[in-house]
């Protein structure tokens, strides 16, 4: 099977990016047994694209494209593939709808730009795309398979993955089969992770690897590729122990388990209760675990008081303290985890108090965030940050970290 990859952005040519889509989807494609003959850049030209597509349906019989399929007057790959594709390009309903909702969402009026993305090849198999707004698309054409998708790595990566690679194994009945793992980690950063892993991502060619970050964790997608199932998975956990040895400190579980579930089975294990003492979260953190099945093992409730004065009512917080120190203040946060640990009969008890903005309050920067931990009858912890972010991200890390706090 002869397969290329063409990656379109001006932006490659110029040196400004590398050219990391096609080295990704190398090694995917020689994973199942499909390598790759041929990589070409080509910049946003009209013209040239328009020949390299036409070259390339005269080669090769996979051709995936990547990038080009954004909103911007740059964005030329699916109206130059109309000449080798021969086929219309009409309006894709459910990215329609997609991209309108976004923008109603963020009251912006949407452009008639914004409604190119949606367009697709009237004969093409659509590959919806969850992390960004063009869809990826496949089509067969005159013996070749055309793949079309985005330009942005981790949507390019997401699709390849859930989409066109299982698509890949139907239509050419490849022999081996094909698993995946997603393992969660909390507390380390995207890059750092890839800087621990460095040595064990560079050599690794089945399964292969993909860092995804998203809001306050990191996800490493593992996919194998083996003659059965039982194989395929065989490599995953000899990989994963790999990567347990270097950051396993971090991991808290794999695939659709979450931070919150993690917490509430630990609290579990160890037969602890937990309540809550908030302020700006509004209770949120004590709402995400009360959301799970089996939270009433451990879970006894929370205290929310907003302003200082339902502090001192509710969490007997001490007026003089308030004074002297404010209600966003490490000795606020102690106190607030110290009396609901007593007052809601509790082992763990968490706090939270700090601004989420965008006002700044008691002379501290939104984004300012305490929170306090209380654990049995060990000195109680207050741990400081400063969040970036509007509102609701304050408020969303603040509880993330909570959990991160816990697990750790
Ligand atoms: P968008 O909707 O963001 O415009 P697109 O499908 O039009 O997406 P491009 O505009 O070509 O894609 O690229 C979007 C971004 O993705 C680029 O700014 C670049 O950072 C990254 N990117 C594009 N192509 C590649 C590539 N081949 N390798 C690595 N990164 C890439
Ligand atoms: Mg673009």
């Amino acid at each position: 099977m002869k397969t290329e990859i063409i990656a379109v952005g001006t932006e490659l040519l110029l040196g400004q990016i590398s050219n990391t889509n096609a080295q990704w989807i190398s090694k995917e494609m020689a994973g199942i047994g499909l390598p790759v003959l041929r990589h070409t850049v080509v910049g946003d030209n009209f013209n040239r694209l328009q020949t390299t597509f036409e070259h390339a349906q005269s080669r090769s019989e996979v051709i995936i494209v990547t990038g080009g399929l954004g909103p911007t007057e740059d964005d030329l790959t699916r109206e130059a593939a109309q000449k080798v594709m021969q086929q219309e390009l009409v309006n894709h309903e459910e990215t329609l709808a997609k991209i309108q909702s976004y923008y109603d969402r963020n009251h912006r009026k949407m452009t008639p730009n914004n409604r190119k993305q949606s367009l697709v090849f009237s004969k093409a198999d659509v590959l919806t795309n969850r992390e960004g707004m063009a869809p990826g698309q496949l089509i067969e054409k005159d013996g070749c398979l055309w793949i079309f998708l985005p330009g942005v790595p981790s949507e390019m990566k997401t699709l390849m993955q859930d989409e066109v690679i299982p698509r890949l194994h139907k239509i050419y009945n490849l022999k081996s089969q094909i698993v995946s793992e997603m393992m969660r980690f909390i507390g380390i950063g995207e890059s750092t992770l890839e800087t621990e892993l460095q040595d064990i991502i560079t050599n690794q060619t089945n399964p292969t690897i993909a860092p995804l970050a998203s809001e306050g964790e990191v996800g490493l997608r593992l996919t194998a590729t083996g003659e059965t199932t039982e194989d395929a998975y065989h490599k995953i956990a000899l990989l994963k122990e790999k990567i347990l040895q270097e950051v396993g400190s971090y991991y808290y579980g794999s695939d659709t388990v979450t931070i919150e579930e993690r917490v509430r089975d630990l609290l579990k294990e160890h037969k602890y209760t937990i309540g809550s003492a908030e302020s700006f979260t509004g209770g949120s953190f004590i709402e995400r675990l009360v959301a799970l099945p089996g939270a009433s093992a451990v879970c006894q409730g929370g205290l929310v008081a907003y302003t200082a004065e339902t502090k001192e009512k509710v969490i007997q917080v001490p007026k003089f303290l308030i004074k002297q120190y404010g209600t966003i203040s490490h000795e606020c946060a102690e106190i607030m985890a110290l009396n609901t640990q007593s007052l809601l009969d509790v082992d763990v008890s968490i706090s939270f108090t700090g601004v989420a903005g965008p006002e700044p309050s008691e002379g501290r920067h939104p984004g300012t965030v305490f929170i306090g931990i209380q654990i049995g009858e060990q000195d109680p912890e207050v741990h400081l940050f400063n969040f970036n972010g509007g509102r609701d991200q304050v408020r969303n890390r603040a509880v993330k970290k909570g959990y991160e706090l816990l697990f750790h």
